[in-house]
């Protein structure tokens, strides 16, 4: 299924290995380790993740038609660009060193600052690239231990992951109670564990076009607002049911908000196959109750960096294509998946970019920035730093590293004509209505936004947890995404003037 290569190194001329090869060593140096923080202590027993066993690397079978290559028309120096491009794994060399030398990295965590180093080190050796990293204070929240279980109708551990932003329990037992509906919570909660059980939709649920961005979205509001809305009415805690539509009983954090004035309540995913069991127990009747211990903690903030990297453009250096992926992940697996595959492909773009022998007209500027699971500090920081600068598109890569199948993008009328128009020879289709959260803040400056839309049919089943591991990662598809996010730069880059920022037109 996998495309052939369609050159090798050997067919490629020298000088343009040299900025690859330099980003490789820089990247696959290990920094040197500061002493950490504490050490993390080894998940309990029931948050044990689920291994994969060696050597395993599954394989998505895909119909021919989702891996048809990028740029089947593209000519002249885009051909070229797109040829050099998949010649080399360079994305997935990149990815290796972030994601089993370095490994996790929330914000606050010494994982993050590492991370920061490494990629600032390895975008320095990109030939023509103006590095620097800005400052961004980022909220700290510290897991810790944690653990639950089932005490009736029968004793059994309840695997879970706390939620970022939860509150902490040194032990809590309660009666569970069912939410169906984040708004209807009433006085009948008090005193209760409300169980958020709000399925994520699966393909076989929806009509046309299944992505399953769109159904992560209609199902996680119950995360990132049931438990404030729990804690509001006087539960004691909240558990809500792992946003995927697939399970091998794997719980998935994610990011929950309590509001200044709420006291945060102890708030945790459970899988869903539990969360199914535990609704069908209480709709029939069946009383149930569930033990917490959670050491959870929101901690004094930290200072972070947006890692940015630019090739000044030679005909109109002011004018700004920015290439995004957020470099912080969950504090659980590698962030493989999200967003260590957004961030190597953007590291390998601007690589590829650069070894191009043909000039840049516009500016390329590559943004890796911190905090975006559970901030978005570095987002919002960009843009009030960067706003006013005239960026004529911004695009993020952060929905993992499955086989790119399009752009999605959200901006005025003239503004998508002129990417559809830009990116034609690209090959891939401009739908409407995304953008990537990191640059989403970049809206109210009049941006156009938008972010590379893979086949995401595999990428929720490990999104936020324990198996978003670097062998869950296809290096073949992973490289073909850079690739599309340089051919997109450099045709926008040489595209024709650019319609003036402007609000975005209304969602279809
Ligand atoms: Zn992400």
């Amino acid at each position: 299924m996998r495309p052939e290569r369609r050159s090798t190194a050997e067919d490629r001329p020298k000088a343009r290995l040299v900025g690859l090869g330099l980003l490789l060593l820089a990247a696959c140096a290990r920094q040197p380790l500061e002493p950490d923080a504490p050490p993390e202590a080894p998940p309990e027993a029931p948050t044990e993740p689920p291994t994969t066993p060696e050597g395993s690397v599954p394989e998505v079978a895909l119909p021919a038609a989702g891996r048809a290559p990028i740029g089947a028309g593209a000519v002249g120096p885009l051909r070229a660009l797109i040829d050099a491009g998949r010649a080399e794994p360079t994305a997935m060399r990149l990815l290796t060193p972030l994601c089993d030398d370095i490994g996790h990295r929330l914000a606050g965590s010494p994982g993050l600052e590492r991370a920061v180093l490494w990629a600032e080190a390895a975008l320095r050796a990109v030939p023509g690239a103006q590095v620097r990293l800005e400052p961004v204070q980022v909220p700290v929240w510290r897991r810790g231990r944690e653990q639950a279980w089932v005490t009736a109708p029968h004793p059994m551990a309840l695997p879970m992951l706390g939620l970022g932003g939860s509150g902490g329990t040194p032990g809590l037992e309660a009666e569970v109670v069912l939410a169906v509906d984040v708004d209807s919570l009433g006085p009948e909660v008090a005193g209760k564990i409300v169980l958020f059980d709000v399925p994520m939709r699966g393909p076989e649920e929806t009509t046309g076009v299944y992505r399953s961005i769109d159904a992560y979205g209609a199902a996680v509001g119950a995360r990132g607002r049931g438990p404030q809305a729990a804690a509001k009415a006087g539960a004691v805690a909240a558990l809500v049911r792992s946003v995927t539509t697939r399970s091998l009983s794997t719980p998935h954090t994610g990011g929950t908000r309590f509001d200044p004035g709420v006291q945060p309540i102890p708030a945790a995913a459970i899988t869903t196959e539990h969360s199914a069991w535990l609704r069908r127990l209480i709709e029939r009747g069946v009383p149930v109750r569930v033990r917490l211990e959670m050491e959870a903690e929101t901690l004094p903030e930290a200072l972070s960096h947006n890692v940015i990297a630019e090739l000044p453009g030679a005909e109109r250096p002011d004018e700004i294509i920015v290439l995004a992926a957020h470099l912080d992940s969950w504090d659980v697996g590698q962030g493989a998946q999200d967003d260590g595959a957004g961030v190597a492909q953007a590291m390998a773009a601007l690589a590829l970019l650069a070894a191009s022998p043909a000039p840049l007209a516009r500016t390329v500027r590559v943004v890796l920035f911190t905090n975006e699971e559970n901030g978005l500090r570095g987002g919002v920081e960009y843009a009030a730093q960067h706003g006013g600068e005239r960026h004529v598109a911004a695009i993020e890569s952060d929905i993992g590293a499955g086989w790119p199948r399009a752009w999605s993008a959200t901006g005025s009328e003239a503004q998508l004509a002129w990417l559809r128009s830009a990116a034609a020879p690209v090959g891939l289709p401009v739908e409407s209505g995304g953008g990537g959260a990191d640059i989403g803040p970049m809206l109210d400056h009049g941006v156009l936004i938008a972010e590379l839309l893979p086949d995401d049919s595999a990428y929720f089943d490990v999104h936020h947890t324990w198996a978003d591991t670097l062998d869950k990662i296809d290096p073949v598809a992973l490289q073909e995404g850079a690739v599309a996010l340089a051919a997109l730069a450099r045709a926008l880059s040489d595209a024709p003037p650019a319609p003036p920022a402007a609000p975005p037109a209304p969602a279809p």
